[in-house]
């Protein structure tokens, strides 16, 4: 079957939830994903960051594979010799006392939700039922009913009503508006250290610790989303390190699966998590040995490979080269890490068409909101790599804004 085949087929029986660019991958290793007809893509987009470990990273594959000759899930209905050592691993990287394993990114901040209005109700004292977590327009926090009530997306939203009440949102990186939202009924502020799938948008410097003393003045819990930012993504273990700062609520996900299974955890300190009692809250699939086994190889691999520095190291190169481009359709760049966006005026430049003609040229990542091409490379990535994907980006612009001709300053 050619490619036109596999995309007519999922077409057909697909919901048509996706607009996915028009190629059919069959197999990936490393920084490298190829097609049906045997065409090899460099990724610079690692499947939203999921993939930072590379494709097929061999430890953990390797990790998963012996967890398949052993068992695979057990469910919570009984300890296993996996689970408590990921549990650890994830406690001791990010700083806080207790994990709860989900699947899903979703999944993990509906816990985080959970978690902190029982903690409102229960420690902070506020009426049941009347607590209020403020979140930051422009955020993603993933697709459950609840979540994308408190989106400011209308894609994300329209239709899907009546929507959870006891969210407030206010303008993303504006720590005087948050602080101005906060009432005694506030139980926890959401955010995104940097909002990635609004198209990677950097809050100004010290947002994070302004939030932070935000919510030590009114016993407010600061919970960051890192499903996205975590893990290396922005040059840190944390994006909130950048700052010196610890949240009382953390999501992770996305890399955590190794690039290869679907695993989210929910971390907090200890006096947040004892909220949970047997029968509160679960998954039939979190913390399952086989998943367990994964994201412990994950976190193994990502300190061992020092894939958190090699992000922080060549995250400036890509900045810095991508910066340098010179096109008139180029509006921002900006980012941390290997996590940089270009914002391109789409009556020039219209990202997708942008993001196909560096498809054609071997090179993929994707549009995010019609403006912007995203540049989030599994951390494996080289120097060399890089260089070559801004390379095609800039044969793409000059293609399809032929009236400007890309160069580098
Ligand atoms: C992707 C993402 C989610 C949702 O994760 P899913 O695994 O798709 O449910 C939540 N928050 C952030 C910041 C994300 O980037």
């Amino acid at each position: 079957m050619s490619s036109s085949d596999f995309i007519a087929r999922e077409d057909r029986f697909g919901a048509r939830n996706y607009a996915p660019l028009p190629v059919v991958l069959a197999r990936g290793e490393g920084a490298y994903l190829w097609d049906v007809e045997g065409r090899r893509y460099l990724d610079m987009m690692g499947a939203y960051s999921a993939v930072s470990h590379g494709h097929m990273h061999p430890r953990i594959v390797a990790a998963a594979k012996a967890q398949l000759a052993r068992v695979g899930v057990v469910s919570r209905a009984y300890y296993s010799d996996r689970l408590g050592s990921f549990l650890e691993k994830l406690c001791a990287l990010s700083g806080l006392d207790r994990c709860l394993p989900m699947n899903t990114g979703a999944e993990a901040v509906e816990t985080a939700i959970k978690a902190a209005r029982r903690w409102s109700h229960r420690v902070k004292g506020i009426p049941e039922g009347k607590a209020e977590i403020i979140v930051a327009e422009g955020n993603f926090h993933g697709r459950t009913t609840t979540i994308v009530g408190f989106s400011s997306e209308p894609s994300y939203r329209e239709g899907f009503g009546p929507f959870a009440p006891g969210f407030v949102t206010v303008p993303f990186g504006d720590a005087a508006a948050m602080a101005a939202a906060v009432t005694a009924h506030t139980a926890a502020i959401l955010v995104e250290p940097i909002q990635g799938e609004a198209g990677i948008r950097v809050p100004p410097a010290g947002y994070l610790g302004e939030l932070r003393a935000i919510c030590d003045r009114n016993n407010v819990l600061l919970i960051l989303d890192e499903i996205q930012s975590g893990l290396g993504r922005t040059g840190r273990m944390f994006c909130f390190e950048h700052e010196g700062i610890r949240p009382d609520g953390l999501t992770v996900g996305k890399a955590l699966g190794g690039g290869l299974l679907p695993v989210s955890a929910f971390l907090a300190r200890a006096d947040v998590m004892a909220v949970f009692e047997p029968g509160s809250h679960g998954s039939t699939f979190g913390g399952n040995p086989l998943a367990a086994a994964v994201a412990e190889a994950a976190l193994d691999t990502l300190v061992d490979e020092a894939l958190v520095e090699r992000s922080a190291a060549l995250g400036e190169t890509l900045l810095a080269r991508l910066a340098a481009v010179r096109h008139g359709a180029i509006r921002d760049v900006r980012g941390k890490g290997l996590w940089v966006g270009v914002e391109l005026d789409p009556a020039q430049a219209p990202a997708r068409e942008v993001c196909l003609a560096m498809m054609r040229r071997g090179v993929l990542s994707k549009e995010t909101h019609e403006t912007v091409v995203r540049f989030a490379p599994p951390l494996v990535v080289t120097e060399a790599e890089i260089d070559h994907a801004i390379d095609v980006f800039q044969a793409a612009l000059s293609e399809v804004a032929p009236l400007h001709r890309a160069s580098a300053a």
